[in-house]
């Protein structure tokens, strides 16, 4: 099979799966069908043997660490909230809460609550919403797999757009722009070359918004500009290439971080 072929699999479990990212995701993964991604770069980047942990081997961190599972539930809470304010219908603070009260208690309830909390104060309240966790897919040159990605948000203001991406954790980190420069391509492709801004939302976790020192939301502005799109194809391939080696010897050196991995305790074992 190419990887035109490739592409048009793809296109077609992005319409099965309807908008649903997570079963696109896990098919794609559970079909074996090649593709690459900013997650999957960054992480083989970040050490190649969690990559074939990950993505190889199909492992999930075992204890699954907690940030998981509070960052799925908020970008879920996010996607609730945008959807409501997509038909009409605002989302209220108490039933945006109800799922995550469902799903877990103490601190990292009181994370969740406070950053829906923040949410409603800073979401993109004048803005039409054009998509909420959009998949896409990207034939970039004949030497990648295809891209794949997922846009949290797509806004528009009169002729402009903004594309959102959510970040959460106990503080706010720098962001890593190959994921916006693939977004800006996307976009480029499929919205015809619009004025689009990019901005990465932070929310930190807090237990109590009263008795913060430092902010607990930061919406950073990213510039998507030439160079970067250059500097950002360069990464694909080099992380591509660094993954077909992992596939090839099906084996892949220990070299990164272990102290902040969620792989340490089955990797070291
Ligand atoms: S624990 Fe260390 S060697 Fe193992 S996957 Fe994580 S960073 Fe790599």
């Amino acid at each position: 099979m190419t990887y035109v072929d490739t592409v048009t699999t793809i296109e077609a479990i992005i319409s099965q799966t309807q908008g649903d990212s997570d079963r696109f995701a896990e098919t794609l993964r559970h079909q074996g069908i090649r593709h690459i991604s900013f997650s999957q770069v960054a992480a083989v980047e970040a050490c190649p043997q969690r990559y074939y942990l990950q993505y190889i081997r199909m492992l999930d961190p075992d204890p699954m660490p907690p940030y998981f599972t509070k960052g799925k539930l908020f970008h879920q809470a996010l996607a609730r909230s945008y959807q409501g304010q997509m038909n009409g219908q605002p989302v209220c603070e108490d039933d945006l809460c109800q799922a995550i009260d469902d799903e877990c208690q103490g601190d990292s309830r009181l994370h969740l609550h406070n950053a829906v909390q923040v949410h409603l104060a800073n979401r993109w309240a004048d803005y039409e919403v054009v998509a909420i966790e959009q998949p896409f897919v990207l034939q970039l040159d004949e030497r990648l797999p295809p891209v794949v990605g997922v846009i949290d948000l797509i806004l528009r203001h009169n002729a402009d757009y903004a594309v959102i991406d959510h970040k959460t954790g106990h503080d706010f980190y720098a962001p890593d722009v190959l994921q916006m420069a693939v977004y800006a391509e996307y976009i480029r492709r499929s919205y015809g070359d619009p004025a689009c801004e990019f901005y990465y939302d932070q929310y930190r976790w807090v237990r109590n918004l009263a008795r913060i020192r430092k902010p607990a939301f930061e919406r950073k502005q990213v510039s998507v500009h030439a160079d970067l799109w250059q500097l950002s194809l360069a990464r694909l391939r080099h992380g591509s290439a660094a993954i077909d080696t992992i596939r090839t010897t099906n084996s892949a050196p220990k070299s990164g971080e272990c102290f902040r991995c969620p792989y340490r305790s089955i990797c070291w074992d």
